[in-house]
C-alpha cells in the first residue's frame, strides 16, 4: 500500500516545528524514526494532512547527564541509546531492554521519543520509563510542561500530548551504582513486541531496598506494580518475598486475551 497525500514540512528548529504543527491544527503528525508511522500511513490508519519531519532539529538530538538524571532528547536513536557508554553506566536497564526492541534496522532510525509518543502498551521503552519513574517535556504553542508516565499514558496509542504539542526530552533518574537490573520478555520470535515483558530494577540504601517493577503488554498503558515492589522493600529479596511479591504482581494486572494469547 502507498500512504494518502501529504504536505511534508523539515523545520530545523523545535520552535518552527510546534508553529507548524499549531498551524494545521491538529492535522498534522510529527514524524520522528517512522517506524510505527510510516506503517500506519501506508496502511492507511492514519491520514494526516501533513507530516512535520523532526530528523533536521539538531536541539532534538543527544544524551547529557544533568543533576543525577539523563536527558535524552527526543530524536536520540534507539541504536544510539544501546551503545552509549552514558546510558551503560547509569541506566543498564534501559540499555538491557534496547536490545529486546526490534531489529538492527529498526533501531538505527527508531527513536527514544517516538516509542514513548506511540504509547504502545507493548514497548519497551514505555515500561521502563514506567518503572524509572521517568519525566518528558513536552513543548506547545502555550511553552513547556513536564509529564510523568502516569500523567503521559492515557490507553493504547493515546497520551496527553496535544496535537499541537511536541515530546521534546526524555529524562530518567540515573540508577544508583550498584542496582541490579534485568528486563525480561516473552514474544514468539526475537524481535517482535512483547507479549508481556518486565521492568525490573532494585537497589540499597542505608539498609533499605528499593524496588521498581513495571509490565509491558498486560493492559492498556504500562503498569507500575507498587504492591509487589512494597513487599521486597519491606522483606528484602529472601526466596519467600520474592513468591510473595510474584502473586502480588499477577493480581495487580488483568492483561486481556488476543490473538497471539490467552490472558492467562
Ligand atoms: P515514528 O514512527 O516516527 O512516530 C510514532 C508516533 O509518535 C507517531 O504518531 C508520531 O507522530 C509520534 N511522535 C514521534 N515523535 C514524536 C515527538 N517527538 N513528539 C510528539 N509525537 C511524536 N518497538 C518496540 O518498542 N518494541 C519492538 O519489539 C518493536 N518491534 C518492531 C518491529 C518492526 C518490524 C517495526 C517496523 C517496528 C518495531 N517497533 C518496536 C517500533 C519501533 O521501535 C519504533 O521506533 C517506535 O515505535 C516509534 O519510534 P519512531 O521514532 O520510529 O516514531
Amino acid at each position: 500500500m502507498k500512504p494518502p497525500r501529504f504536505d511534508y514540512h523539515a523545520p530545523r528548529s523545535i520552535d518552527e516545528a510546534v508553529a507548524l504543527l499549531a498551524r494545521y491544527g491538529g492535522d498534522a503528525k510529527p514524524l520522528a524514526g517512522g517506524q510505527s508511522l510510516v506503517p500506519l500511513l501506508n496502511f492507511r490508519l492514519a491520514r494526516p494532512a501533513a507530516l512535520i519531519d523532526l530528523n533536521r532539529i539538531p536541539a532534538l538530538a543527544g544524551i547529557r547527564e544533568v543533576d543525577g538524571q539523563v536527558a535524552f532528547g527526543a530524536m536520540t536513536r534507539q541504536r544510539t541509546v544501546e551503545f552509549s557508554p552514558v546510558v551503560t553506566r547509569t541506566l543498564p536497564l534501559l540499555a538491557e531492554a534496547t536490545r529486546w526492541v526490534g531489529h538492527l534496522p529498526i533501531r538505527s532510525r527508531g527513536t527514544i521519543g517516538g516509542s514513548i509518543a506511540h504509547a504502545d502498551p507493548s514497548a519497551e521503552y514505555p515500561a521502563v520509563f514506567t518503572a524509572l519513574d521517568g519525566t518528558v517535556v513536552a513543548r506547545g504553542p502555550k511553552g513547556e510542561r513536564v509529564l510523568t508516565p502516569a500523567e503521559l499514558f492515557e490507553t493504547y496509542l493515546t497520551t496527553s500530548l496535544a496535537p499541537d504539542e511536541l515530546l521534546t526530552e526524555v529524562r530518567l533518574p540515573a540508577m544508583p551504582s550498584g542496582a541490579g537490573w534485568a528486563f525480561e520478555e516473552f514474544a514468539r520470535r526475537h524481535g517482535d513486541f512483547a507479549i508481556v515483558g518486565i521492568a525490573a530494577a532494585l537497589w540499597r540504601d542505608g539498609g533499605r531496598w528499593t524496588a521498581r517493577l513495571a509490565t509491558a503488554g498486560t493492559g492498556p498503558v504500562p503498569a507500575r506494580l507498587r504492591g509487589a515492589e512494597e513487599i521486597i522493600e519491606r522483606d528484602g529479596v529472601g526466596d519467600k518475598a520474592v513468591a510473595a511479591a510474584a502473586t502480588r504482581a499477577a493480581e495487580l494486572v488483568q492483561p486481556d486475551a488476543d490473538l497471539h494469547a490467552s490472558a492467562d
